[in-house]
């Protein structure tokens, strides 16, 4: 918190890449003294303007890993900031590991969104996808970018404030690294259900997870791919839990703790 404003993170998907009738692909939006995207799905500037939000303190775009269901919303986005004429000269950043940039990039040439005139410009900051790395954070709260596992891929989650955004992974020692006694709040991928799965955690791995690190106060599910049916017997297995545990839904939005 900044003075009397309060930073907020807004759940724009709660989804996993499974399709489901009332949750989109994962995404959020921080609203901090400028806006940030971590991941990009569905259409984001849409998201920003329909929120009333003032979509030219966008700052900064935080891409997780580059699977489809993470970043197909960049062409748009992109798209969107070169129709409204922004960023033709402070650029937008966007960070990720160097094969998820890679594929950023490569999903913008073929609508030349790089090339044309009063192109969008885009700072391409590639990520340390092997140890933890403080980023800059001119605009905003502190972040860090840390590695996870998540199948054979470049993929990274983050830190921001005392707040952490996993993306898709597993619940394992280099997760644990990056979850240190001063954080406060989790967002955790439980694309598994009630168990992991290959690449992403679920409940049991989850609660005991959490039950190693009372500091946790909350933890929002998300990824979810399961049915409604499951979300009973998932949230089941948090009971002995100390932190307050929850399912996002999309259209969600809290405090950045
Ligand atoms: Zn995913
Ligand atoms: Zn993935």
């Amino acid at each position: 918190m900044k003075g009397n404003r309060v930073d907020i993170v807004h759940v724009l998907g709660s989804g996993s890449a499974k399709p489901t009738a009332n949750r989109i692909n994962s995404s959020y939006l921080i609203e901090t003294a400028c806006l940030s995207l971590i991941d990009c799905s569905g259409s984001p500037s849409h998201e920003i303007l329909r929120r009333g939000l003032d979509i030219t303190v966008l700052r900064h775009v935080y891409l997780t890993h580059g699977h489809a269901d993470h970043i197909y919303g960049l062409p748009s986005l992109i798209h969107s900031l070169w129709m409204l004429g922004l960023f033709r000269e402070e650029p937008l950043a966007i960070y990720g590991s160097p094969k998820t940039l890679e594929v950023g990039r490569a999903l913008l040439a073929p609508f030349g969104l790089e090339e044309r005139k009063n192109a969008v410009r885009i700072q391409w900051n590639p990520v340390n996808a092997w140890s933890a790395t403080d980023l800059n954070s001119q605009y905003g709260p502190p972040v860090t970018s840390f590695p996870v596992t998540h199948g054979n891929d470049e993929a990274v989650g983050y830190r921001l404030a005392d707040t952490i955004f996993t993306g898709d992974a597993v619940c394992d020692d280099l997760l644990a690294s990056a979850v240190d006694e001063t954080a406060r709040s989790i967002i955790i991928d439980c694309g598994g259900g009630l168990s992991s799965t290959p690449g992403h955690a679920g409940a049991d791995d989850i609660a005991d997870f959490l039950r190693r690190r009372p500091h946790l106060v909350s933890a929002h599910l998300t990824h979810v791919g399961f049915s409604s049916d499951e979300e009973e017997l998932v949230l089941e297995k948090f009971l002995d839990c100390l932190a307050s545990v929850r399912l996002l839904s999309d259209g969600d939005q809290f405090e950045l703790s």
